[in-house]
């Protein structure tokens, strides 16, 4: 079998990130909601989001600040973002890399506050990204769960 492992080098540190065969099926099938997803890698104070869309092919490679909270986040409330299908949704390119970042997470099943986490981004950061794309016709419903 074809081996789909592919490295590419963090823009930020300079170190060698290996993608392996798994984190890019598992891409290939997220990338199905929005075209697009990204991969995160936490280095020591940077996340490296490697962007893969729905054939396996990477479509970028980003370097962002890894955002540490003080204090764990207490939250009552959590939102979980559920996509428009994907012929309803307004064309990608329109969207920063930060608000595809958030957007290629969202499958109606993963909360704001997991994404913020998995991304290295700030909640509050990450909610105004959420409400932005939903008043853009990319997200269909902000749905409130009780964390
Ligand atoms: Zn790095």
């Amino acid at each position: 079998m074809l081996s789909t492992v592919k490295k590419i080098v963090c823009p930020e540190c300079g170190s060698e990130v290996i993608i392996d065969s798994e984190a890019v099926e598992v891409a290939k099938k997220k990338a199905r909601f929005s075209g697009i997803y990204s991969l995160a890698y936490h280095h020591e104070d940077h996340v490296v989001l490697v962007y893969i869309d729905e054939s396996g092919g990477i479509r970028g490679v980003e370097a962002t600040p890894l955002f540490k909270s003080d204090k764990p986040l207490f939250l009552k409330f959590d939102i979980v973002p559920v996509p428009n299908p994907r012929d309803k949704m307004p064309s990608l390119n329109k969207l920063s890399n930060e608000e595809l970042a958030v957007l290629s997470r969202c499958d109606g099943e993963t909360s704001a506050r997991e994404i913020a986490e998995a991304l290295g981004m700030a909640y509050g950061r990450v909610k105004a990204i959420l409400e932005k794309l939903y008043s853009s016709h990319y997200i269909k419903e902000l749905r409130e769960v009780v964390a």
